[in-house]
């Protein structure tokens, strides 16, 4: 038998419909993203002379404290925790939350939500809450569980 194909590329498309339409602090789209990485290369080369105001000053600052590039100039950041984490591009977050899902395998949203945040910034939890809502093999198996014997079993235990 053919395993299920738990994500269509209709739910890739209407997933990162959602992410546009729901942007939010943590959100990397590739502007964002390339912006923090060359005030980091700048500040390396000591290259800071920008006409700034004070606003995107301090943002700038910001910045260079909480983040780094890895060895292969992948944008990371060190949460409050002193944690690691590779920053997400918007369009990398319908990979990396159906692989994980995938991996684990289908595991629920709070576990598929830790380990992702245990790795990587800029996804939120309601995104991966959005997607797993939307996984066939999860839904299937939803449909499948209250079966008329089950509840008659699970009434004797009421
Ligand atoms: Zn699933």
């Amino acid at each position: 038998m053919q395993p299920v194909e738990p994500f269509a590329d209709i739910t890739q498309e209407a997933f990162h419909r959602y992410l546009n339409k729901t942007p939010h602090r943590l959100w990397f789209d590739d502007a964002r993203y390339d912006l923090y990485k060359s005030w980091i290369l700048d500040a390396r080369r000591s290259e800071d002379h920008y006409r700034l105001s004070r606003n995107e000053e301090k943002t700038r600052s910001r910045v260079l404290q909480k983040f780094y590039l890895d060895e292969d100039e992948r944008l990371c950041c060190r949460d409050d925790t002193g944690r690691e984490l590779r920053v997400l591009r918007d369009w990398q977050l319908f990979n990396v939350a159906s692989n994980t899902h995938r991996g684990i395998p289908h595991g629920g949203q709070e576990k598929t939500f830790n380990i992702i945040a245990e790795q990587y910034y800029g996804i939120i939890r309601e995104e991966v809450r959005w997607l797993l809502k939307h996984c066939k093999v999860c839904i299937s198996e939803v449909i499948d569980v209250p079966t008329i014997e089950d509840r008659n079993t699970n009434q004797i235990f009421l």
